[in-house]
């Protein structure tokens, strides 16, 4: 059986009374497999329309920027990129389904690191406001699955671009120490509170906004970049200053064992 205690309070702020329920853990159990099986279904069934949404506004977007009609080119543009985002939310659902069910893939290949770096921020640069500084260190060639690497480089640069509203720069660096490669993203941001360091990344944690602003999100970058950090056998953290900004860091081993 599962326990849930709530608090009643009284008028005088106060706990007056406590109620509890339970409920039977092979039901809960159930349930829980039905939420993640819909999540999975739905988050599929999504990604057909979004696909061919995605090729329509980049074909209007192509047409009236050669028939000259900027100003609804530019209208094109906001839904592309808007497509983009809700096409980033179904990703991140169907990954999550799919770290649920242990079928999560790496596809290991060789590769330059700094160079998948500077991709990653080149495409992150050209919706960002800031200016992203790049302080790479000749790395070479790491192994591992390319493509997973770089969403998990896009997610912490994105979350640095939205979580510091108010600041004009992100320094990404790259560092050879000893046998790791280390990939760190420093901003000048809202900064997280030390008791809640840990917790971003567990799946759907977020910490709530400032009185200032409110930041969109599902809470579930961190949770999948740290799963696809643990399986390519690396670590990743946070070191923030809440109020200050954040600095967070992933290692992956320079060479698998
Ligand atoms: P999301 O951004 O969608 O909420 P994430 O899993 O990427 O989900 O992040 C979890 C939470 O961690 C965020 O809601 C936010 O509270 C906090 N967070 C992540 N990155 C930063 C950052 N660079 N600065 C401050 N807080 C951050």
């Amino acid at each position: 059986f599962l326990g849930r205690a709530v608090a009643n309070f009284g008028q005088d702020g106060e706990i007056s009374q406590w109620t509890g329920t339970f409920t039977d853990i092979d039901d809960f159990k159930q349930l829980q497999a039905q939420k993640d099986n819909f999540l999975g279904i739905a988050s599929h069934e999504l990604k057909t329309p979004l696909t061919s949404l995605k090729l329509y506004t980049q074909f209007i977007e192509t047409s009236l920027s050669k028939q000259g009609d900027l100003k609804n080119a530019e209208v094109a543009k906001r839904m592309n990129s808007q497509i983009d985002t809700l096409t980033e939310l179904v990703n991140d659902l169907l990954d999550v389904t799919k770290i649920q069910n242990g079928k999560i893939q790496l596809n290991e290949s060789e590769f330059d690191f700094d160079r998948l770096a500077e991709d990653v921020i080149v495409e992150q640069q050209m919706t960002a406001r800031h200016k992203i500084i790049f302080h790479k260190n000749e790395i070479g060639k790491v192994t591992a699955d390319r493509h997973r690497i770089s969403q998990v480089m896009s997610n912490l640069i994105s979350n640095a671009i939205k979580y510091s509203p108010d600041a004009d720069e992100i320094i990404v660096s790259t560092e050879l120490s000893r046998d790791a490669i280390r990939f760190s993203v420093k901003d000048f941001g809202i900064g997280i509170p030390e008791d809640k360091q840990q917790k971003v990344f567990e799946q759907y944690y977020r910490v709530s906004g400032t009185k200032e602003h409110t930041f969109p999100g599902l809470g579930l970058g961190l949770y999948i970049s740290s799963e696809i950090i643990k399986r390519t056998g690396g670590r990743i953290y946070v070191h923030s200053v809440e109020g200050k900004g954040s600095d967070f860091c992933f290692e992956i081993p320079k060479i698998k064992i």
